[in-house]
């Protein structure tokens, strides 16, 4: 059977489909890091982390912020079933940017539980994530912004 030459990629919320395209590649956010899928990849299923996904068209690469959920790959198809996804024309730059500072303030505070140190991290994680990918419109490759703060927890 000849391997397929592009991937249907679809990105799915609780509330609505964020995406449906046919795509050359795409790289993924995983609970284990940051994988990439081309066209026939072995089929997985894999937990998603919050960072940024993105595709590629052609020489275009379109990001996307995601947080938690699940990804399940095919060799002709990816099905992203994420918690929140949101594409950068819906990230609302200043409410990720008060996320931001309210996050950041709670992680310097010195009192912190465990838990209230946790969902500031994630919360931080998010915003970062709508705040790369809302810089990215326009732009060319990735700097790896994300990939650092996530090495480094
Ligand atoms: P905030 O603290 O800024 O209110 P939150 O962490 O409470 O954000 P989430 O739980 O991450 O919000 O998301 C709740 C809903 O709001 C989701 O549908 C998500 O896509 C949307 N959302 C959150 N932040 C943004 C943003 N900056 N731009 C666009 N949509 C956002």
């Amino acid at each position: 059977m000849a391997l397929p030459t592009t991937i249907e990629l679809q990105i799915v919320t609780p509330d609505k489909l964020v995406l449906k395209e046919n795509v050359d590649e795409v790289e993924i956010p995983g609970s284990q890091g940051y994988f990439g899928v081309l066209p026939g990849h072995t089929p997985l299923l894999a937990g998603l982390a919050v960072g940024e996904l993105w595709y590629r068209k052609g020489q275009e690469k379109t990001y996307v912020s995601i947080a938690f959920g699940f990804a399940e790959v095919l060799p002709d198809r990816v099905t992203v079933l994420a918690r929140l996804a949101e594409r950068a024309d819906d990230i609302d730059i200043e409410r990720a940017e008060a996320a931001r500072a309210r996050a950041e303030k709670r992680l310097s505070g010195a009192q912190q539980s465990a838990v209230d140190y946790e969902r500031a991290r994630t919360a931080l994680l998010k915003s970062l994530a709508r705040l790369n990918v809302s810089s990215r419109i326009g732009v060319g490759p990735r700097t790896g912004g994300m990939k650092r703060l996530r090495n480094q927890s």
